[in-house]
């Protein structure tokens, strides 16, 4: 079968390699779309792991083989979306709800050979035993896109429900890539006022018609003025992009007891590292916004008595939780949450390496993009 193989840091390669066996309990799934993630993007670009390995992780398809004993549910030509990555739900981080820390969890059950790393870019994936409850079933008028959806927007609901809201409350989303939208959406199906910002004009369009009540570009001048007039008090940010002045911003614009989600920081490096010692008073600072662009410049440090005395809470939420599955196959496939729009640019499978760059690149129109094998390779 053809396979995009990771050889090193941003060297993938088309190559024949064997259509996986699968053992006793396992599926066998012939691979019709996979959306292209930042994380996968990030271990390419970097050579975070070591070659070989073949990537994408947000897979739909169809059943082609099912291995003795995988249980009833399962018929040949079924349309599945899979979950590379499933809790045991028994173990300590599994009783705490921290699903992505659990040990099995962090294995990943989905392969099209060499060490498992999802195995989405390729025309055929094994499905081992331990993430067969993360296969659903995708509905006949749904698409295989919307199915691939699953995973990521499993990991928005996830990360909207870290935060203690309440209906009416206000948050500020930063960065309206796919991931951003998906928060603005979620956020404003559960009944929030959404404030959205990001740097492309085209993405504050889409923030309005996802259902943020205002939308601003984050280098706007006057823009600490211009979020305090739609938005005099903010309960809580979800940051969406990689930045770090993003984050000192958004603890700076809440309000006390407010809340700071991370969903971008996934990438440890020193530039990640918050300094601690204060440069300046903290009152200099407190209530008064400031623009992107001042503290790109001058990055703050982050004063402790922020979380102290202002009790604002600093979170992070990572990957999906297993629990929401059912949740979520809801809103996709119901069209509450209607996916189809954000899902711009489909690539054959041979051109996965475009589609990556295009991901990591994006252009004004472009948002989700996915390698379709429902296309030819040219
Ligand atoms: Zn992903
Ligand atoms: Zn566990």
């Amino acid at each position: 079968m053809l396979a995009i193989v990771y050889r090193g840091a941003d060297d993938l390669r088309l190559e024949t390699v064997p259509v996986p066996a699968i053992q006793p309990g396992e599926l066998l799934v012939k691979v019709a779309v996979c959306g292209v993630c930042p994380t996968d993007i990030k271990k390419i670009h970097l050579g975070a792991v070591p070659p070989p390995r073949i990537f994408g992780h947000e897979t739909a398809g169809v059943i082609a083989k099912i291995g003795a004993g995988a249980g009833p549910k399962f018929r040949i030509g079924d349309r599945v979306a899979l979950h590379h990555h499933v809790p045991c739900l028994k173990c300590h981080f599994c009783r705490h709800r921290a699903f992505a820390q659990c040990p099995q969890y962090k294995r990943t059950g989905i392969t099209a050979g060499f060490e498992p790393a999802g195995g989405g870019y390729a025309e055929y994936v094994r499905v081992m035993r331990f993430v067969l409850p993360g296969v659903v079933k995708i509905p006949a008028r749904n698409t295989f896109a919307e199915g691939a959806m699953l995973e990521p927007v499993n990991t928005v609901l996830k990360g909207v429900l870290r935060l203690a809201l309440q209906p009416g409350d206000t948050v500020l989303v930063i960065g309206q890539g796919p991931i951003g939208l998906m928060f603005t959406r979620l956020l404003q199906l559960r009944g929030m006022k959404v404030i959205a910002t990001d740097l492309m004009d085209a993405r504050l369009k889409l923030a309005r018609q996802w259902g943020a009540a205002a939308a601003f570009r984050a280098d706007a001048p006057r823009l600490p003025q211009k979020l305090a007039a739609a938005a005099p008090c903010l309960d809580a940010a979800v940051i969406a992009v990689p930045s770090q002045a993003a984050v000192l911003q958004a603890l700076d614009l809440v309000r006390g007891s407010g809340q700071v989600l991370l969903f971008a920081h996934t990438h440890r490096s020193p530039q990640t590292r918050l300094p601690l010692t204060p440069s300046t008073p903290s009152h200099a600072s407190h209530s008064s916004y400031k623009s992107y662009k001042s503290y790109k410049s001058h990055p703050p440090a982050l004063d402790l008595a922020t979380i102290c005395s202002d009790e604002k809470d600093l979170l992070g939420s990572y990957s999906s939780d297993f629990t929401l599955q059912a949740e979520v196959a809801r809103l996709i496939f119901s069209r509450k949450l209607d996916i189809r729009p954000l899902i711009t640019h489909h690539f054959p499978l041979a051109r996965t390496p475009a589609a990556i760059a295009l991901a990591s690149a994006p252009s004004a129109d472009s948002l989700k993009v996915i390698v379709n094998q429902q296309l030819t390779n040219e």
